[in-house]
């Protein structure tokens, strides 16, 4: 049997240890939260990317990717070629009240026309103002980051290292029409 008071005295020993520690509370809203870089707030969409290929809306296991186009037909671009024809958008949107933040959109997308933003401030007091048309979607790729830097010794992306080995490539020495016209 341990001695009489011995609880209460550990329990006033913990409190006087935790008093004098620093508190880490975050004083939200006051002070902006620290978040990690990959913090999934809200999906943005590039709407340049984005081609229409509805592979977004068909993985969205909550079906809460709502997609609207209509096609349209381009003229041939050489004599006697073909038309060719292209998806146009007319609606993108999200309904965030749905949305679960699996990120399989994202990452379904083979376009690199979704990505997140750590933004989360964007709570409603009517649950249908939770859905973003696309004009609200392009909007928050201002708040987007910068991909993180690669990991030291990690293998540069193919499409990044084509491009800086084309920026360095010399440029061509002399201009064959310029040459002829100067003759
Ligand atoms: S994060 Fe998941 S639930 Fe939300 S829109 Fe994308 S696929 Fe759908
Ligand atoms: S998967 Fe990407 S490119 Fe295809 S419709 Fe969705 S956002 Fe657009």
């Amino acid at each position: 049997m341990g001695l009489p008071g011995r609880g209460l005295a550990g329990g006033l020993a913990t409190t006087f240890r935790t008093m004098t520690r620093r508190s880490i509370t975050q004083q939200y809203p006051d002070v902006s939260p620290d978040l990690p870089p990959r913090t999934r707030g809200v999906i943005a969409l590039l709407e340049e990317n984005c081609t229409v290929c509805m592979l977004c809306a068909r993985e969205c296991p909550d079906w809460c990717i709502y997609i609207d186009s209509h096609k349209e037909t381009l003229p041939a671009t050489t004599e006697g070629g073909r038309e060719r024809t292209r998806n146009v958008l007319d609606r993108f949107a999200i309904d965030f009240s749905l949305c679960m933040y699996c990120g399989i959109c994202i990452e379904a997308c083979p376009f690199d026309a979704l990505f997140w933003s750590p933004e989360f401030e964007y709570a409603e007091l009517d649950i249908r103002e939770l859905v973003h048309e696309r004009d609200r979607l392009a909007l928050w790729m201002d708040t987007v980051p910068p991909p993180p830097p690669l990991d030291p010794g990690a293998e540069e992306a193919k499409e990044i290292a084509a491009a800086r080995k084309a920026v360095a490539a010399p440029a061509p020495t002399g201009d064959r029409h310029g040459e002829g016209a100067a003759r």
